[in-house]
């Protein structure tokens, strides 16, 4: 069953700008289905060539888009030339302005993903290359709105200006521009032109995660040791077996080969798979260490110093040198078949003497984080659970979701979580390894049960959202 890990592998991966305002769909816009409409018209929508100068096809801001001018470019590369009025009949203007909102709906296409996502159109510019004698512009527009309108039905219909131009690009007959709202589901720019810093993001198992920007190194339930308890283990690991009532030991050896560093620890909640090796860690490292009382109170217990103790009740939004972190109230998973509850806290007058007993490691409540980077924004879980309020207006780029079988009791939980955090270009299963075998043990179940079918609903759920499958020890980098 041993599984060496012989090679870190690099993900680069390319993100995509995300901005998702509130905006409800009511129920019988999704009725009417602009993609099926194309493919009763027999319109294939191929990519738009690369933009060749410093400009975008379109951009987004909020829930618009606005679109560069294209012109009536044929598939075979050819474009229709000459002036209205002179060279060109009405006719032909009008099927070049056809062709040119085929063109326009293949930006539209590949910045959306699907033109389904569009709730109107709303604004066209058509400029048309004239005659100084010519007036007839509507009608050469015409074959723009018409198209528009035959695609998107009611929604197509939009506010439009027609003019003529003495000349345009390459004495191409026409240009047009449109104004488009749409959806907010997670909606990829297809051509992010922000350069961010990118994110370097290790796994550590549970739901223990290493993040630096290269400024800032934050832990998050950096939980190393992976002791052998409750018996059910592997076979081949014949490591001691802890009991619930055992001392709490970490492996100290193992953590320094891993951990070099740390300016934070984020703690989601007390349990020992997330806070058993914080005390070393927080001794060691020196980092600042945010989360609840509870967590705080063990951690005095192991002499941690007041200096670097942050008790957080859920709410605060820490503004700290290079980094911040929004405290997000949350709960815990619903364990024992949604038996589970636990609201048992440790205040400063319980007594506690360190080393603690594996059980004495209590939930003491249950936060995430919102942990801004440099360029990134990442939304942490330590469970199956949250409390959907909390997460309103918190749009994330990457998503470090809890997947573990718990979360299946729970209504909707992967749609009702991709939803309410804006459908993040980024996701990442966390929390979904069996926590109690070392590092290099197979991890395949966790992957068959938790991680396939996690991947299959989101690509169903939110199609524009990667999932990256994170490997013990090894290094994402988010670019
Ligand atoms: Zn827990």
């Amino acid at each position: 069953m041993l599984r060496p890990l012989k090679s870190i592998l690099l993900f680069a991966v390319g993100i995509f700008i995300f901005i998702t305002p509130n905006r409800v769909l009511a129920q019988n816009e999704v009725v009417y289905d602009p993609e099926a409409r194309l493919v009763e018209l027999g319109i294939t929508l191929s990519p738009p060539a690369k933009p060749v100068a410093n400009y975008v096809h379109g951009v987004r801001t909020g829930n618009l888009i606005f679109t560069a001018g294209k012109g009536p470019k044929n598939p075979d590369g050819t474009e229709l030339h000459g002036k209205l009025g002179a060279d060109l009949t009405i006719e032909q203007g009008y099927q070049g302005a056809r062709q040119t909102a085929i063109n326009q709906l293949a930006v539209l296409k590949d910045m959306l993903g699907n033109l389904n996502r569009v709730v109107r159109v709303v604004k066209v510019l058509g400029m048309v290359n004239s005659d100084p004698s010519f007036g007839n512009q509507p009608a050469v527009i015409n074959g723009f709105s018409d198209l528009i309108v035959e695609v998107f039905g009611e929604r197509g219909k939009h506010a439009r200006s027609a003019v003529g131009m003495a000349t345009l690009p390459r004495g191409q007959a026409i240009e047009i521009e449109m104004i488009v709202e749409v959806m907010d589901t997670g909606v990829p720019i297809a051509h992010g032109d922000n350069a961010r810093t990118p994110l370097s993001m290790k796994y550590l198992g549970a739901a223990g995660w290493e993040m630096t920007d290269g400024k800032v190194t934050v832990l998050v339930d950096p939980y190393i040791s992976r002791l052998k308890y409750g018996g059910g283990g592997d076979p081949n690991d014949h490591r001691p077996d802890f009991g619930r009532d055992a001392t709490a030991v970490s492996d100290t050896v193992l953590i320094d080969s891993i951990i070099k560093k740390a300016d934070f620890i984020l703690v989601h909640h007390g349990h020992f798979d997330h806070l058993g090796d914080v005390p070393f860690i927080a001794r060691k490292t020196g980092a600042k260490v945010i989360g609840t009382e509870t967590t705080m109170n063990i951690l005095r217990a192991y002499g941690i110093p007041e200096e670097q103790l942050y008790a957080v009740g859920g709410g605060e939004d820490y503004q700290f040198d290079n980094f911040s972190v929004r405290v997000v109230p949350s709960i815990h998973s619903a364990l024992n078949e949604k038996h589970y509850f636990d609201s048992r806290r440790f205040d400063e007058n319980t007594p506690l003497k360190a080393p603690l007993r594996i059980d004495q490691f209590i939930e003491g409540g249950s936060l995430m984080f919102l942990a801004r980077f440099e360029g990134h924004e990442v939304l942490t879980m330590g469970s199956m659970n949250f409390a959907e309020r909390e997460l309103e207006g918190i749009h994330p780029d990457i998503l470090l979701a809890g997947i573990n079988g718990s979360r299946l009791g729970l209504y909707k939980y992967d749609e009702r979580l991709l939803k309410v955090t804006g459908y993040p270009a980024i996701v990442i299963p966390t929390h979904w390894d069996n926590f109690r075998l070392p590092y290099d043990y197979s991890q395949q179940a966790g992957i068959d049960r938790n991680i396939n079918p996690f991947i299959e609903a989101v690509g169903k759920i939110s199609p524009h959202s990667k999932v990256l499958t994170p490997v013990h020890l090894e290094t994402i980098i988010v670019n």
